[in-house]
């Protein structure tokens, strides 16, 4: 899903969206911005610049500066930055998810959503101090004891994807600063302000001065968080043949990598299934935020020929029901896309899928709001008939399509998932709970909801998919997320007792 950025006339009355960096807003001197959109209206409503190597540079340095105190800052100290900031977020709650709204176009309750789900990885991080606590072993020979602690790596960075411009920037900077690290986030260039708003609530907090700063920009700082020696990890969310790239790159030059990918999520419909909640279910979690969620379920697969005929006869009424509008919009169901040009991708899939023989049951193309006519809306789209073999069905199309892969029994339903290059989610609805714990533990995706449409796992369990959606060895949040922001060191001691004890050329053993 890279896009090249478009840089737009630099209009003086348009607003620049700074970097924040030692606590303080600064524009850079990069003579490189990118256009933040209102999708809603189809317009230019700020530019953010784009960093520079130089400024990536200049932030990390005052990072490291600041995160040698913060290290040594007692990890209740830090947790209460942590309390202080959620009631911040919260108190705060209605002017983020506004903005959050106006440059992603999610709707404003959907945009609580997304706020309050990082907020409760923050709630986690709250627990550091016991999340800290590292393991101690009396007695493991004579008169010697082993303990472990976790110590915070250093500068770590986060890179963000434009569709969770609060949850994902929460996921890590929660975790890696309650850690002791200081952290350099790089969120998406299509909706930074929440982002930043973020950092300065930090602030706010009682956070430091260059313990959090965020640095915009696209492909060149990225690799300059990439190659600087002193970032010791990254944390990446976004596209897959990115994430890849941000692996390989950030692991040549030594770096612990955890590299998020795309989706195509399946979900699973057993002819036992409750069929009104199956349909209620798909279609939220299919046209929610217009499609754009690396948990959405894009394609249903209902088992059996009657299965499908009773699911699509109920879907398409519900489907015609579903009322886009503006983000600010408190009757809309979802917003516009983010940009036009990702408009224009999805609908080239739609077009896609036409020319590759599935059935276009409704179609979203040429949807247009009245009023907002330039805005990046898509209609909700259904496509039935749709095979394994075709490009539509084997990529991400990350828009409010529903596309249908009928199957004639479980295992050749479950076998889509498996075999399919991302493995992010996937869904299956019965009342068979056999069949489901079957299912769940043979099929080769991260994360399965049974019954559970959006299988999201709770702050403290942890966060990632298999395959193509994910590329590293740890997850986001949770103990993951503490282990991936720490490292363990182990001490061995033992204190003289008076007695000297033997010379050996022998490896010690406990034995
Ligand atoms: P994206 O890959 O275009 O961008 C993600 C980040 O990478 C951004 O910060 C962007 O500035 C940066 N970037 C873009 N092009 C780059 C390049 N050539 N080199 C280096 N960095 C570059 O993703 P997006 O469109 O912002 O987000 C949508 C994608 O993210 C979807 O594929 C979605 O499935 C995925 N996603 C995955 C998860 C997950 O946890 N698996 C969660 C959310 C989103």
């Amino acid at each position: 899903m890279a896009r090249h950025q478009e840089v737009t006339s630099m209009s003086a009355d348009i607003r620049t969206i700074p970097h924040f960096i030692k606590g303080r807003h600064e524009t850079g001197n990069s003579d490189r911005f990118g256009d933040v959109f209102d999708p809603s209206a189809g317009e230019v409503q700020a530019r953010v610049p784009l960093a520079t190597k130089a400024e990536l540079a200049h932030a990390v340095e005052i990072a490291k500066e600041a995160q040698a105190d913060w290290a040594a800052t007692n990890p209740q100290r830090r947790a209460r930055v942590m309390f202080r900031f959620k009631a911040l977020v919260e108190e705060n709650m209605d002017d983020l998810a506004r903005l959050l709204a106006s440059e992603h176009g999610k709707v404003v309750a959907d945009a609580k959503g997304d706020i309050q789900r990082g907020l409760e990885v923050i709630e986690f991080a709250c627990g550091v101090p016991h999340l800290l606590k590292g393991e101690y072993t009396e007695g493991a020979g004579p008169g010697i004891d082993v303990y472990s602690m976790r110590q915070p790596l250093g500068v770590v960075a986060g890179i963000t994807p434009f569709n969770f411009p609060a949850m994902i920037p929460m996921w890590m900077f929660g975790v890696a600063i309650a850690c002791g690290n200081a952290f350099i986030l790089k969120p998406s260039e299509r909706d930074p302000s929440v982002p930043l708003r973020l950092a300065e609530l930090m602030r706010e907090a009682g956070l430091p001065d260059g313990v959090l700063n965020v640095v915009h920009g696209d492909k060149e700082v990225v690799d300059a968080i990439l190659e600087h020696p002193d970032v010791k990890a990254v944390s990446f969310v976004g596209s897959s043949d990115i994430a890849q790239y941000v692996y390989v790159k950030g692991a040549e030059n030594g770096k612990r990598v955890q590299a998020m990918g795309g989706a195509k999520n399946h979900g699973i419909i057993m002819p036992d299934a409750d069929m009104d909640q199956v349909v209620k279910d798909l279609v939220g979690s299919a046209f929610g935020s217009a499609g754009e969620r690396c948990m959405a379920l894009p394609v249903a697969v209902p088992v059996g020929e009657d299965t499908a005929n009773k699911l699509i006869e109920a879907l398409i009424p519900e489907i015609e029901k579903l009322t886009p509008g503006h983000s600010l919009d408190p009757d809309a169901v979802y917003g516009p896309v983010v940009t036009a040009a990702h408009k224009a991708r999805i609908e080239s899939y739609i077009e896609m899928g036409v020319k590759e023989g599935a059935e276009l049951l409704i179609d979203g193309r040429g949807f247009e709001l009245q009023g907002h006519e330039k805005g990046f809306f898509v209609g909700p789209s259904l496509f039935d008939r749709v095979r394994p073999d075709m490009r539509s069905y084997r990529e991400e199309i990350f828009g409010p399509v529903l596309q249908i892969v009928r199957a004639k029994d479980l295992e050749e339903a479950a076998r889509l998932p498996s075999e399919h290059q991302y493995g992010n989610g996937v869904a299956i609805f019965t009342r068979n709970g056999l069949a489901a714990r079957e299912f769940a533990a043979k099929v080769n995706v991260g994360m399965v909801g049974i019954n559970v449409p959006i299988p999201v796992p709770v702050a403290y369990h942890t966060f990632g998919g298999w395959k193509r959606s994910a590329f590293g060895d740890s997850n986001q949040h949770g103990m993951e997320g503490v282990r991936f922001f720490t490292k363990i060191k182990t001490v061995t001691q033992r204190w003289p007792t008076g007695e000297i004890t033997d010379q050996s050329f022998i490896i010690p053993t406990m034995g």
